[in-house]
């Protein structure tokens, strides 16, 4: 009788051991999951990159393409020539070899094409075209259709001089 009444009491006595341990492990996962819905509230901070050395010159390419003053290449304007001259949107007679047209840049400034040489923005080009390469253009200037046909169209670095 008396062996039978310990035996009730230690699995009593196991039975609460054994409910502490298993509510002790779910209180520390109740304390673990709150701390780690506190780290999700920290905001998220950007990753700092060291800065990339930006080029001395131009990198990007330029488109380059060729005209010259027929009705083909600038259209309307092409009425306008007084006395068979080819006078550009800076107001002096176009050059072949030393004249072209742009449009993000200002009217007299000098631009170095790769490859090519160096000219003075005396014209405009057209808008839309200018835009298609985000002003990245630049139409040299040819006294003859032939002439700027023959040239056609490159992809050139461009430098600006001044
Ligand atoms: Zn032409």
């Amino acid at each position: 009788m008396q062996t039978k009444h310990m035996t009730a009491v230690l699995a009593v006595i196991i039975l609460l051991l054994l409910g502490i341990v298993l509510l002790a492990g779910a209180l520390d996962h109740t304390v673990t999951a709150a701390l780690a819905s506190e780290k999700s509230a920290v905001p998220i901070m950007a990753i700092e990159t060291p800065a990339i050395a930006k080029p001395d010159k131009p990198q990007e390419l330029w488109r380059i393409t060729a005209y010259c003053g027929c009705a083909t290449c600038c259209g309307e304007y092409a009425n306008n020539r007084p006395e068979g001259k080819v006078v550009g949107a800076a107001g002096v007679e176009l050059v072949q070899g030393v004249s072209c047209a742009a449009r993000g840049l200002p009217l007299g400034t000098v631009v170095r094409i790769e490859g090519i040489g160096e000219f003075i923005v005396q014209d405009r080009t057209g808008k839309e075209q200018a835009e298609m390469y985000d002003n990245k253009l630049i139409d040299l200037y040819f006294t003859d259709h032939e002439a700027a046909k023959v040239f056609g169209r490159t992809n050139r670095a461009v430098e600006v001089l001044r």
